[in-house]
Order: C-alpha cells, then structure tokens, then sequence
C-alpha cells in the first residue's frame, strides 16, 4: 500500500456553512449508534424509545436519521440543534473512510471551506476517527 496522503496530518476547523448537513436533491443518511441515539433522546428529553420513533428510520438493519426535504431534521437555519451531542458521523465530518483517498479529499475541499483550517489532526487521530467510524458499520 502507498503511503497516506494525509501522513503529516490534516487541518480541519468547522466554519459553520451548515453544508454537510444538507443532501440537496440527494438521498443521503445520517447514521445513529445505540450511544447517538441515547445521547440525543437525553438532551431532547426524551425516552430513547420516543426518539428513535419519532426521529430515526432503519434501512439494511441500520437507524439513521429521518430527512427532512433531504436536510438533516434537526438543521435550523444553519446550525444544528443538537450540536453538543450531535452524531458520530457529523462530529467525524470530514475524515469520513470514503473521504479519505487523496482525490476524494481534493473533492470535498472544494466544497468544504473548514478543509485546510484550524487545528492539525495528526494521522493517527485521523486513523482512529475512521476506525471508530468503521466500527459503527
Ligand atoms: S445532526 Fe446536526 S451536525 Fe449532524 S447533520 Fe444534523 S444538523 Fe448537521
């Protein structure tokens, strides 16, 4: 195997444009754990019963996110709702597995003004997120 482009690491700080969290004219999910989902089911207080009900849908054996008109449900005008215990996958944005081949990167950075700023991400912080990450499939 070659060796990592993101090696010397990666910066990355949010800058807010909500982006991430619209889909657009796509059909794209939100993915829950058990934790996600008990975390946000407290700080709504509700029942994770109640929350998973009202707020998730399962597709292949996974609870994701119900959209709505393909934006994430708890995106209010560009910010999230649920910030603090916002998902696994939103808190892992950007070092996504599929983000993370060296085209694919160049790609997102066009899209994502928060690629290139803030803090470093060592690579083996980033390693970790996508381990983390792979674990939840
Ligand atoms: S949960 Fe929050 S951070 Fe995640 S997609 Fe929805 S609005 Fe964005």
């Amino acid at each position: 195997m070659g060796k990592k482009f993101y090696k010397n690491g990666l910066r990355f700080k949010c800058q807010g444009s909500s982006k991430c969290c619209k889909s657009g004219k796509i059909d794209a999910c939100v993915y829950l754990t058990l934790k996600d989902r008990r975390q946000i089911a407290t700080h709504l207080g509700l029942s994770t019963l109640k929350f998973t009900k009202q707020y998730t849908a399962k597709t292949y054996g996974k609870f994701h996110l119900k959209q709505t008109k393909h934006d994430c449900p708890f995106l209010r005008t560009q910010s999230c709702r649920i910030y603090t215990v916002r998902p696994l996958q939103c808190r892992a944005w950007p070092f996504w597995p599929e983000n993370m081949k060296c085209n694919s990167w160049k790609k997102i950075k066009r899209s994502c003004n928060g690629i290139g700023k803030g803090r470093l991400y060592r690579s083996e912080e980033i390693d970790r997120i996508i381990k983390e990450l792979n674990e939840q499939k």
